[in-house]
Order: structure tokens, then C-alpha cells, then sequence
């Protein structure tokens, strides 16, 4: 018989083989006291393997990683559980209790990786997640929506050139994979650099539930654990519809200020010189339309009304293969999860 599994520990904690536990890792303290901890689910299994930490909410406000991680948490699957899955569904806790994407000092915290000992307050959070527990994961799975007021469809970001990062992200079977550079301080950029494949996982709008969006981070998840052998195979299998990936991407912004109504919907291909919005005035008595620049399809989409001349409106991935096939294989994996019921559609149209 093979040798017992070694128990997982992180700082003081230590969970054995077959067992799951919820660890309260002491972060810092409220003004008023109150203790603030991380809380850090760990299911460690009886059999070896990886160690997939899902990490949610390092930006306060982005809820859709939430909820996928409570339902993957009560998912039955992972009774049959080999190596260890470590979830925090919250990690910038100061961010979710304000609502907000930031920390109270107004940094982001995924610009403060790897962090330090003495530095500001999110170079300490940034430092207490690389060091107890970012350090323990084999794989990494990070959890994001669009910002405040503007939504993303589904889409993996990561580092195509980590060929373990490039199967994770073909597993996980999002419409698109977007091979993106790392961003300065950014916890993927840590990662990148102690050697973890890191997947980022971007969804849905800030402060919002998308049905579509969970539904599709549930599922994906699932997948990269079969894909890492961390869960058996499925009995039955329907062929996997392969992602499409961009190898860039574009932001089209407003030429003017003004009321804002979109015409296009995420997931949409794109002609270069397509009408995707227009800005009016207030008064009816001018209107503007706002034109891509180059083909592709629409990945993401600020949902206020209310611009000004500068702001980023349309997001559009750009591919190096044959867009229209591109968003057939966009709108069959969108179609599967539900993407395209996305509530806002009802004032997607044009008003004549
Ligand atoms: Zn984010």
C-alpha cells in the first residue's frame, strides 16, 4: 500500500488527508478592533496530486467569483477529490465590505504582488496571500469581472507561452482566450514568475450576478480539474467545443460626450468600419456614431449610458484566423452556458 498522504499545512494550520477545513488566516484589524481574517477553504484529498487554489475578489467589488466559489464548494464532485483544492472566494476583503474594487487607501490590490512585509496596507495583503498561500499552490485559477458599469464575455486571459497555463486554458473551454501580457504588480504576474501557471478567469459586470457568467466559471472549473486528473473523467463526454483565441485586442473609445446607446452585443463579430454605438446630445439635435477601427469580435462593453470623449467603450479581441468562423465557435460555446441571455439586450436596439 502506498505511503499516507502528508497533511497540508499553511501558517499554523494543518488539515489531514480526506478532511476539509475552513482556516481563518489573521489579516488585520477593523478601526474598531474587530479581527479581519482571510478565510481559506482547503480540501485536501487522500490521494496525491495538484494543489488548484481558486483565489475571488481581489478586486472588492467583482461578485460573480463569489458565487461560483460557493457552488463549486457544495459541488458533490468533490467528494472524489485527489490533491488539494484551496478556495478563497474573498481576497480583498476591506474592497468587498466598501463595495468597492480598491483598497480603503485607494490602491488596487493586484497591483501590489509579490508585496512586503513593511509596505503599504496592500503590499501586506498582497504579501500575507503570495507567502501563506499562493506560495502552496501548483495551479492557479483567479476569478475577475469587468469593472464598474461594463460587462466582459466570458474569456480566459493568460500567458499562452506556459504550455501548463495553455492547457488549463483550453480546458477550461471559455468562449475566447485572450494571451495577454502579465500587468505590473498584478498577482499573475507573481505567479508567472514563481513558476505557477495562472489562469484569469474575467466575466460579467462588477457588483452584479450573471447567470451566464457563473454558470460558465462553474463549469470551466470543473473542467481544468479533470483536465489536471484532480477529478475522474466524465462517464459520458460530448465532444468540447475548442475556444478561440485572440492574440490581441483592441479598445475603442468616445470621440465625444454625450448619451450613449450601444448597438452590438458581447460575443458579436465586428467589421472594420462598423457602426457599434452612438452618442447623441440630450436635445435630439445631434448624434454621432462610433465606427471599429479593425475586425473582430466584441469581448467587452460599457453599459452607462453617460460618456465622455475618452472613454473606453467596446472592447474587441482581434484573431489571426477567419473572424466569422472565429464567432461561430464564440456564439455555440456562448449559446451552451447562456450567454446570450444577457438582460441587457432588451435596449440593445436602435430606436427607429
Ligand atoms: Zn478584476
Amino acid at each position: 500500500m502506498a505511503a499516507k498522504r502528508a497533511p497540508f499545512e499553511i501558517a499554523e494550520h494543518r488539515v489531514n488527508p480526506g478532511e476539509r477545513r475552513t482556516l481563518h488566516l489573521d489579516l488585520a484589524r477593523l478601526y474598531t478592533h474587530t479581527r479581519l481574517d482571510l478565510d481559506v477553504e482547503v480540501i485536501h484529498g487522500r490521494r496525491p496530486g495538484p494543489t488548484l487554489l481558486i483565489s475571488a475578489t481581489i478586486h472588492g467589488d467583482e461578485l460573480n467569483g463569489v458565487e461560483i466559489c460557493r457552488q463549486l464548494l457544495k459541488h458533490k464532485a468533490l467528494t472524489r477529490l485527489r490533491g488539494t483544492l484551496i478556495v478563497v472566494p474573498v481576497v480583498n476583503i476591506f474592497g468587498f465590505i466598501q463595495r468597492s474594487r480598491y483598497l480603503p487607501d485607494r490602491r488596487d490590490l493586484n497591483r501590489c504582488f509579490p508585496g512586503s512585509e513593511k509596505g503599504s496596507l496592500g503590499s501586506r495583503v498582497a504579501h500575507l496571500f503570495r507567502t501563506q498561500v499562493l506560495a502552496h499552490a501548483s495551479h492557479v485559477i483567479d476569478l475577475h469581472t469587468g469593472a464598474a458599469h461594463r460587462s466582459n464575455l466570458p474569456q480566459i486571459r493568460a500567458n499562452l507561452s506556459n504550455p501548463d497555463a495553455e492547457g488549463m486554458a483550453q480546458a477550461f473551454g471559455a468562449p475566447v482566450i485572450l494571451d495577454s501580457k502579465t500587468l505590473d504588480g498584478s498577482m499573475r504576474e507573481c505567479a508567472d514568475e514563481m513558476g505557477i501557471p495562472l489562469i484569469l478567469y474575467e466575466a460579467g459586470e462588477a457588483l452584479r450576478f450573471d447567470d451566464s457568467a457563473i454558470r460558465g466559471g462553474l463549469r470551466g472549473i470543473l473542467r481544468v480539474l479533470r483536465h489536471l486528473e484532480m477529478l475522474p473523467p466524465l462517464q459520458r463526454t460530448r465532444p468540447q467545443l475548442e475556444p478561440v483565441t485572440a492574440n490581441s485586442s483592441y479598445w475603442v473609445r468616445a470621440h465625444y460626450d454625450g448619451i450613449y446607446r450601444p448597438l452590438i452585443r458581447l460575443g458579436q463579430r465586428v467589421t472594420r468600419g462598423q457602426v457599434l454605438g452612438l452618442i447623441a446630445s440630450p436635445f435630439g439635435n445631434w448624434e454621432e456614431p462610433i465606427t471599429a477601427t479593425h475586425p473582430g469580435i466584441l469581448i467587452g462593453r460599457t453599459n452607462i449610458p453617460l460618456v465622455n470623449e475618452g472613454d473606453a467603450l467596446f472592447h474587441i479581441a482581434r484573431f489571426g484566423t477567419v473572424t466569422h468562423h472565429a464567432q461561430r465557435r464564440v456564439e455555440a460555446i456562448s449559446e451552451a452556458i447562456g450567454a446570450h441571455r444577457l438582460p441587457e439586450d432588451q435596449w440593445n436596439s436602435p430606436d427607429k
